[in-house]
């Protein structure tokens, strides 16, 4: 049986030339490509505006679509400020509204929680990291309507304490990056970049 691979991408668009963010077009290729060899998802972290034009073709292909929502911005669809973005164009950080993530659910998209604010985990007190995996899961079962088992951490870091909360907060697996062994709380995902040429996506799947 082939493996089943998740893809990590963040924005998609053909011009904006920021390190998060692929074409669309390359961004296909690599899913074409992963596709001859593996089973693939894609997930799309910060649930960014710009991702969903890929959405139809990836799901032309079959290959299901997942968002990681960070519910603070969801409100309004504000712009992802955390201070790695700080001196990025506003409009391209734009995220999902609910409005919006209910609409890509009742077409089939997972949407799975990221957190509130996009925080660093590891670093936050016992009671923000319940406040923040516990609370954006219940936001996003309350306002779609869907369960929510599945989290991805901000920036892929975790550790035992963090894993330990996203069990207890109900999550049925949690997801980081490049991560090795079989953990439902630890599981890996690809992150793939411009940078990557197809080839060099199908290396990364391997690494
Ligand atoms: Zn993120």
């Amino acid at each position: 049986m082939r493996r089943t691979v998740v893809l990590c991408y963040h924005m998609v668009s053909a011009t904006y030339e920021h390190r998060l963010s692929i074409s669309p077009q390359l961004l296909l290729r690599q899913v074409r490509l992963l596709t001859r060899f593996a089973r693939v998802r894609a997930s799309f972290d910060d649930a960014f505006r710009s991702a969903a034009a890929v959405f139809p073709a990836l799901e032309r292909r079959g290959v299901p679509v997942q968002i990681f929502v960070c519910t603070g911005y969801a409100r309004d669809g504000s712009p992802l400020t955390i201070p790695e973005f700080e001196g990025d164009d506003p409009e391209q950080l734009a995220t999902m509204t609910w409005e919006e993530l209910r609409a890509h659910a009742e077409r089939g998209v997972e949407i799975g929680s990221h957190g509130i604010a996009h925080a660093h985990l590891t670093r936050l007190s016992d009671a923000d990291l319940h406040r923040e995996l516990g609370e954006s899961k219940a936001e996003i079962e309350d306002v779609l309507g869907r369960r929510c088992p599945d989290l991805a951490y901000p920036y892929g870091e975790h550790d035992e304490r963090v894993r330990a909360a996203a069990r207890a907060a109900g999550y049925e697996r949690a997801y980081g990056l490049r991560e090795r062994g079989h953990d439902a709380y630890a599981l890996r995902r690809v992150d793939l970049y411009r940078r990557h040429a197809p080839f060099g996506a199908l290396l990364r799947l391997y690494a």
